[in-house]
């Protein structure tokens, strides 16, 4: 059975409808998993919202339009930075969010006052810029508050600026879908047809689906430019407000993201007769038969074959490098929903590598339907994974590289698997001939790096093991230790028993008189035996020397294990022989004479 229902999901079993692992001999007629629908409760989907879709996909990556935000704060801070599509008018979009910023009072009394007033004060702040959009949100949706009333009042009352309003609050639709679909179809109903852009050549196309992320569209304008193509308008790359309203001026709309922006595409296909090209901008193969299409498009194909050749002749050598050290390697792609079908094949033709997973957050049924037809037999193709059908799944495939979003990347590091950005990248563009080299080094980077591995050491084990090996080496040390005390306190007896029996020095009548004469007898042999200079200016260093002398002579003759004794050890040898000679002679004396005050 090509549905599956994973292990982790027995609890909400009308999961199995979303996980699909492809058989051999099947197409997408006999089996197709169930995707766009409402993320099934108990499932804890990696969805974004519907606003969230329209503002951070679409409308946010707009370079010259303040996109306010009539919501809570949270609503804007959800859509601000978290994807990387630079501009070349120094990242206007990227540096400000604008937000009506609704307290409760707003939600009780009505937000549209508030709006008003954040219109007309983000337009005063910059000057310079005369367009927007204002985003309903789902706090603002709920409570009724007429956006399209107060934007019209405030274009009436600022007099040059234009304004488009999406109505797409979080709740609108299952998934950041719906708000792809609410902006493109809001766009082409309201705004196409509405400015007259200027037209500088013959050949001329809207490239649609494409968001700049860390400079894509700068790779596809290059190319472009070098064949001579005029773009009329970027959907929404590098975009400006005014050139998507002259999108009705093209003669052909090449289409990247079909799942965000196929909407616009078919609209100006229906109402304006542009044709619709769908091409793959990831991807080295796929970038020269998508400039190969366009160059045929409009009887250009020297021009498509020249760019072709300058880009192969810098990069393919680079590809190569990377594809003979990522051949064979394991990689899930759980991404938005097109690149699925976009890079599966990419990876697999150009570097060799195979897919073995697939996950897609907000695909529609034609999404599976591509990818499951790029895809190869046995893998897995998901619908709105939940966490742990991705952890499930990791352990079934065991990949090399996963290839997600942060919030699932961070899942996947915890793991110690190697992850790359497949939203905003790590180190774009990723699109064109030097995007594929790019990303190709970023999946080498990331699955030949240490890190991962560093990672996945359990210190605590080392520690464990360390302390254990301490313990071990404490042990050895201790027996050894003990071996040496043993050693060292059996030597003393014999020397103090034969001092004991042979020196008078120790036995003199008073107590100080033995102390003085113990210590300086046992302190002058000890140099004598280790080597070390004696002293003796003094008489009374003179006399220790003597008995110490002597001492050590007989010493020698007596005991043949000083001549290989190790000097700390003699030291410790006589050290406590000293000690028991204090105990024996002084503070253990019975002798009542010692301390007499008349001796
Ligand atoms: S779900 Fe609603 S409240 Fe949450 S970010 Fe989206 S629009 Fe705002």
């Amino acid at each position: 059975m090509p549905l599956k229902l994973l292990k982790c999901d027995e609890a909400i079993p009308e999961r199995e409808k979303h996980v699909y692992i492809k058989e051999k001999g099947e197409d997408t007629t006999q089996f197709l998993p169930s995707s766009n629908v409402e993320t099934i409760p108990g499932s804890l989907s990696e969805r974004g919202c519907s606003y969230c879709g329209a503002k951070l996909v679409i409308g946010g990556v707009l370079k010259d339009t303040i996109q306010l935000i009539h919501g809570p704060i949270g609503c804007a801070y959800d859509t601000w930075h978290t994807k990387r599509y630079p501009s070349d008018n120094g990242n206007f979009q990227l540096k400000y969010v604008w937000s009506s910023d609704m307290k409760e009072s707003h939600v009780v009394f009505g937000g549209e006052k508030q709006l008003k007033k954040s219109i007309l004060e983000a337009f005063a702040e910059f000057p310079d810029i005369k367009r927007m959009i204002v985003y309903s949100t789902c706090a603002t949706a709920l409570i009724g508050d007429d956006i399209r009333a107060v934007v019209k009042s405030a274009e009436k009352e600022l007099g040059d600026v234009d304004i488009f309003c999406v109505e797409c609050p979080g709740f609108a639709g299952v998934s950041q879908s719906k708000g792809h679909h609410v902006l493109n179809i809001g766009w082409v109903n309201e705004k196409v047809g509405t400015f007259e852009p200027e037209i500088t050549s013959p050949y001329t196309i809207n490239v649609i689906g494409d968001y700049n992320i860390q400079g894509d569209t700068f790779v596809l304008e290059k190319y472009m430019e070098k064949m001579g193509v005029q773009i009329i308008a970027h959907f929404t790359g590098n975009g400006t407000y005014d050139s998507l309203r002259g999108m009705h001026r093209a003669q052909l709309n090449v289409t990247n993201c079909a799942r965000s922006a196929g909407y616009i595409a078919n609209e100006l296909k229906k109402r304006y007769g542009i044709p619709r090209l769908d091409v793959d901008t990831w991807g080295f193969d796929y970038a020269k038969e998508g400039l190969r299409k366009i160059g045929a498009f409009f009887g250009i194909e020297d021009r498509a074959e020249a760019v072709i050749a300058e880009e192969v002749a810098k990069y393919e050598s680079k590809l190569a490098w990377y594809k003979e050290r990522l051949t064979g390697k394991k990689v899930c792609i759980w991404t938005g929903g097109p690149r699925l079908w976009h890079w599966t094949k990419a990876l697999e033709d150009d570097l060799g590598m195979k897919v073995v997973a697939m996950s897609s957050k907000f695909g529609h049924q034609e999404d599976f339907e591509k990818v499951i037809a790029r895809g190869q037999e046995g893998t897995i193709y998901i619908d709105d994974s939940n966490e742990l059908e991705f952890f499930e799944v990791l352990d079934m495939v065991k990949p090399d590289l996963v290839l997600t979003g942060p919030r699932v990347g961070a899942l996947v590091k915890k793991l110690h698997l190697p992850y790359v950005n497949g939203h905003g990248y790590h180190n774009g563009p990723y699109m064109g001939f030097e995007g594929a080299v790019n990303m190709a080094r970023d999946m080498y980077n990331a699955i030949y790096s240490p890190l991962m591995k560093l990672a996945a050491l359990d210190v605590r084990n080392d520690e464990t093991e360390e302390d254990t090996s301490n313990q071990e080496n404490n042990e050895t040390l201790k027996e050894k230790s003990d071996e040496i005390a043993a050693y060292i306190k059996e030597r003393t007896e014999e020397i103090t028993t034969y001092i004991q029996e042979r020196c008078l020095w120790q036995f003199h009548s008073r107590s100080w008189d033995r102390e003085e004469n113990i210590n300086g007898v046992i302190n002058t042999a000890i140099k004598i035996l280790t080597g070390e200079e004696v002293g003796t200016e003094t008489l009374n260093e003179k006399l220790y020397f003597a008995d110490a002398k002597i001492l050590v002579v007989e010493l020698k003759v007596k005991f043949s294990w000083l001549a290989s004794m190790e000097h700390a050890h003699i030291k410790a040898v006589l050290e406590l022989v000293r000690q028991k000679l204090i105990g024996i002679a002084i503070t253990g004396s019975l002798n009542a004479e010692l301390n007499h005050s008349l001796y």
